[in-house]
């Protein structure tokens, strides 16, 4: 629902949702049996990149669109929309590379990155450290010119097909981030099987003394915390978006639904009380939509939008959940199998209510801004 989203080039936003809906379909069968078995739909994803649609935020001279926040909320929510497999793990780290890459990180990933060729994942939640990276154990610590890595990541996207993965470490100068490639001695995954997310091959990943060149470090030494914040203020509109697809993928198949289904004299949604339930659901989304869309605007502005985006995530949470709950009133016992797509669209927004900063984080996050100064936040 791109209801106010400042795009480059509106052409080619028409062209992109064209196209990713082709792609769904061309892709089908591959797509649900990768959803029965928990896998990458490799095909389809291999397919995203080779259309542009991976690299939108990555300037043309290393192979991408050269789009800014409204492209990326655009391709994202309509990738969502269509059940494709997920990139959000793959644009965050294209954002990670151009803010805080060298220019050799930025020359070696890149292209590869936006292209698909190369699976990028994010190592940073452990089995103790999850909406808080304070209690960090996986660890870095210098051997001469090189780190040598340890410690547990899990729930890590991708993390079992990927082929270099960001780690965020506790070394001697604080927290830090490494580009590591899953190809070095030491490395280790091991398939997990989510409920939500079903496309992304998660996976826990294990770190024994992995040693990589000082060329690894992502960022400062002892400044992964700032490396951090500045992708996930973006990526927090990602995940939003995410929501708004699925959300709109469920309602929109759901009013299909009813307003054929027959119930006694009256089509399901001649009544009342469906009518203002679809009215309510798509409130919600709609108003989600015009957050996003004004976050991600700031982005392309180069405006402040920590806050904005947090909001953008909480609604878009907020409007999934809704329509979530309330389409199987339209859709009654039909909806409630494995052959249709609700309980799985279900599952997949409960996930992202937690991952990439939870609900509560979210929460948060906005109610500190506000007691920091109720005049500025238009209050008083
Ligand atoms: C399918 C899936 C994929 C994921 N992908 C990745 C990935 O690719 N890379 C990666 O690094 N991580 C990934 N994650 C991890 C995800 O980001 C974490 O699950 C998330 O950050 C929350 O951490 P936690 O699960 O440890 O919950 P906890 O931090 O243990 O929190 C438990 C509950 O307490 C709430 N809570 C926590 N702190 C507060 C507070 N201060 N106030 C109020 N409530 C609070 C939380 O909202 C949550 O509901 C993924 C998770 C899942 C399930």
């Amino acid at each position: 629902m791109n209801i106010n989203l400042e795009l480059k080039d509106p052409e080619w936003g028409k062209r992109a949702v064209a196209t990713l809906r082709t792609i769904a379909a061309d892709y089908k069968d591959e797509i649900d049996d990768c959803l029965k078995t928990g896998n990458l739909p490799l095909k389809s994803f291999r397919e995203l990149g080779k259309q542009g649609l991976i690299g939108v935020v990555t300037p043309p001279e290393f192979g991408g669109y050269g789009g800014s926040a409204p492209e990326y909320c655009l391709v994202t929510e309509t990738i969502a929309r269509y059940g494709l497999p997920s990139t959000q793990a793959q644009v965050q780290g294209q954002i990670w590379l151009l803010i805080w890459g060298t220019p050799e990180q930025k020359a070696h990933y890149l292209p590869g990155m936006s292209d698909g060729s190369i699976i990028f994942s994010e190592a940073i939640s452990e089995p103790g450290a999850g909406s808080s990276l304070k209690t960090l154990q996986t660890t870095a610590r210098r051997a001469g010119d090189d780190w040598v890595i340890s410690g547990k990541k899990i729930h890590i996207n991708g993390g079992a097909c990927s082929d270099v993965t960001v780690v965020f470490a506790m070394a001697e100068q604080g927290m830090t981030a490494f580009l590591v490639d899953t190809k070095l001695p030491g490395f280790r995954a091991v398939v997990t099987d989510p409920l939500g997310y079903r496309l992304a091959l998660t996976a826990d990943l294990y770190f024994d003394e992995v040693r990589v060149p000082n060329s690894a470090v992502l960022g400062t030494p002892g400044q992964a915390m700032a490396t951090f914040l500045t992708t996930f203020n973006v990526s927090r509109l990602g995940n939003a978006s995410e929501l708004i697809g699925l959300a709109r993928r469920a309602l929109s198949d759901a009013i299909r639904y009813a307003k054929e289904r027959v119930v006694g004299d009256s089509k399901v949604t001649d009544f009342q009380g469906i009518q203002w339930t679809i009215a309510d659901c798509y409130s919600q989304l709609y108003g989600a939509c015009v957050v996003r869309d004004h976050a991600a605007n700031l982005v392309k502005r180069g405006q402040g939008h920590a806050l904005e985006s947090s909001i953008a995530k909480k609604l878009a949470i907020d409007a999934a959940e809704k329509c979530l709950n309330e389409v199987f009133a339209l859709v009654g016992g039909h909806g409630l199998y494995w052959d249709q797509p609700y309980g799985q669209i279900l599952l997949d927004v409960k996930t992202l209510r937690v991952a990439g900063g939870s609900l509560e984080i979210m929460r948060n996050f906005i109610a500190r801004q506000i007691l920091k100064d109720e005049q500025q936040r238009g209050l008083l």
